[in-house]
């Protein structure tokens, strides 16, 4: 577990480091077109942060619409920066470097989240294995209608038969009596 959580911080450091690349790279793009001050800070913020907020979109904890919502945020935004990225190097190097960093960062993420550790997963299936094997063995107990509810299955299905067994009884009582009718019946009109 202590490998997952260091190589998963690791990951984020490497991530907030693209960020920070990214950062200086808008503000020389911004520069370059003649933006400066708050105008050219505003810029990372917009396009990269968005780009964040887009992940965070795509995480687990949000439904399927709000998923999409932020891998389209993740796609414009991150295709966005790679182009300031690119557009801030003044050499060829610089705008590789630039375009470097914004995959990792775009991609890094995702990488993070994704990070689990063998045991973590095989814990999980065991824990399901083992749900459902008391999902199974307890089935009985949605389909007792008992008055008091039975503590076993053995339980359940004896007070079952025996009912069965007692209205078979009744039923044969039943036409017995019957027939006895009949038969007193015809004696007594003939
Ligand atoms: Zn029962």
């Amino acid at each position: 577990m202590r490998k997952v959580t260091f190589v998963k911080a690791i990951v984020k450091l490497y991530f907030i480091t693209a960020l920070g690349f990214s950062f200086d790279h808008f503000i020389h793009a911004a520069e370059k077109v003649g933006l400066h001050g708050i105008g050219a800070v505003s810029m990372p913020f917009a396009i990269d942060g968005l780009a964040v907020v887009g992940m965070v979109l795509r995480s687990k904890d949000f439904d399927n619409t709000t998923n999409k919502i932020g891998l389209w945020l993740q796609m414009i935004c991150g295709t966005l920066s790679l182009a300031v990225n690119i557009y801030a190097g003044n050499t060829i190097g610089e705008s590789i470097q630039g375009a470097v960093w914004v995959v990792l960062y775009v991609t890094l993420e995702s990488v993070s989240g994704k990070i689990k550790s063998r045991k973590a997963v095989e814990d999980a299936d065991a824990i399901a294995q083992a749900e459902a094997a008391i999902a199974a063995a307890s089935a009985w107990l949605s389909v007792c209608t008992h008055p008091t509810t039975c503590t076993s299955e053995a339980q359940c299905q004896s007070k079952t038969s025996a009912a069965v067994k007692r209205s078979k009884t009744m039923a044969r009582k039943a036409r017995l009596v019957k027939t006895q009718n009949a038969a007193l019946a015809s004696l007594v009109s003939a």
